[in-house]
């Protein structure tokens, strides 16, 4: 049996931090707790294109590893291919890499582990809202440039107080970003989902769901992006969806970032209908050098909040998800029940309503 997992290098820093699981290095904790002679384990980051490891591998691979940090993009096209392929397993939250609809098709299990990230990236989100409504990295790159000129940062600083929140996506990480912002008396908590949440969960948040995304966007100071990427949200944030923002609006995306058209964000940052934008999910991860999301900025120069995608894979995450994926892969081998929160696919069935109303 093949167990092949896509990881990424972690070189020198994985080696000298062992904590750093997710990399090819320290194989999220040995990946299995016992290795038995009929147990072959590829590991490589090693992702793109015919002759890459994945690609060489998943071909007879029975169990599939890998993260949404550095995602093998599982098409329908190789999982054709992967006549072998039983499992899938996201080491983290988001399997959009693969073609679920194909796993379905083809009898493959998609799972992931569920909520091992989720307090990581509201915090992060927090972080990435009040980085840029208070314009905090222009005012740090000035400091280490040598320079002080307060009212070159301070023309774009603002308040979060007082100011429209909204979540597209109020689910997990959604519902806790809201619950780390009730402290800082934002004039309102806005949330676009398709289910309504209990009226005490609304009430625990100061929570309002608005139905229609453009009613929604147009009364939202800073909106945060929540919701899993699927044939519904993909490209949902285009050039008409930003027309519809309040000019000079934040947007923080952690989500997946096809969610948003990449040019049209990098257009409405330029023309400051977007004041800032951050996150640290790419539509193509790793992100080219040359991709606009690198180097893109307001009109005042500012507004540019990206990472490589880091928030879902602190130490902390790291340590959940690997216990996760380990517990994933001991109830496969011994033929148990997984958590059923965990089941993205099913054998031949979806099993979660979260990609996408079917
Ligand atoms: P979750 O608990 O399943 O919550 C997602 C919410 O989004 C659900 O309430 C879902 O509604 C809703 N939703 C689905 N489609 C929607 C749409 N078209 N419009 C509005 N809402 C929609 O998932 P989570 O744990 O919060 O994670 C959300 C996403 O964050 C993941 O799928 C992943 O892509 C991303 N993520 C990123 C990182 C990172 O490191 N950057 C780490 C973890 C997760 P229903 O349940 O009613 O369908």
């Amino acid at each position: 049996m093949k167990v092949l997992a896509i990881l990424y290098n972690g070189f020198n820093a994985a080696v000298k931090e062992p904590r750093l699981l997710g990399t090819v290095e320290n194989k999220i904790n040995g990946l299995h707790h016992e290795d038995t002679s009929s147990l072959h384990r590829k590991v490589s980051s090693d992702k793109e294109g015919p002759n890459s490891d994945f690609e060489k591998h998943i071909v007879d691979a029975e169990v599939l590893i890998t993260t949404p940090f550095h995602p093998g993009y599982l098409t329908r096209e190789l999982i054709e291919k992967a006549k072998n392929l039983k499992l899938c397993v996201t080491a983290g939250v988001g399997s959009d890499h693969v073609d679920l609809n194909a796993a379905v098709d083809h009898k493959i299990q998609v799972l992931e582990v569920t909520g091992s990230n989720v307090v990581s990236v509201a915090e992060h989100v927090v972080m990435n809202i009040l980085t840029l409504v208070r314009n905090f990295i222009p005012a740090h790159e000035m400091i280490e440039r040598g320079d002080w000129q307060v009212s070159d940062v301070a023309r774009n600083a603002f308040d979060l107080e007082g100011k429209v929140i909204g979540t597209i996506g109020a689910g997990r990480i959604g519902y806790r970003v809201l619950e780390r912002l009730v402290p800082f008396d934002c004039k309102e908590h806005l949330y676009y989902d398709y289910a309504k949440l209990p009226v005490e969960r609304e009430q625990a948040v100061k929570a309002r769901k608005v139905d229609d995304i453009e009613d929604f966007v147009s009364q939202c100071d800073v909106v945060t992006v929540n919701a899993p990427l699927h044939e519904g949200t993909r490209g949902l944030i285009n050039e008409k969806l930003l027309s519809k923002f309040k000019p000079g609006a934040w947007l923080v995306n952690t989500a997946r970032g096809a969610i948003c058209d990449a040019d049209a964000v990098a257009a409405a940052l330029k023309s400051g209908q977007l004041r800032g934008y951050a996150g640290d999910v790419w539509n193509v991860q790793p992100a080219p050098k040359d991709h606009p999301w690198r180097t893109m900025k307001n009109p005042l120069g500012g507004g540019n909040g990206m990472t490589p995608h880091y928030s879902g894979t602190t130490l902390d995450a790291q340590a959940r998800y690997a216990a996760g994926t380990k517990a994933i892969l001991e109830n496969y081998f011994e033929g148990r029940e997984q958590e059923p929160a965990d089941i993205i696919v099913g054998v031949g069935a979806w099993a979660t309503k979260s990609y996408g109303q079917r």
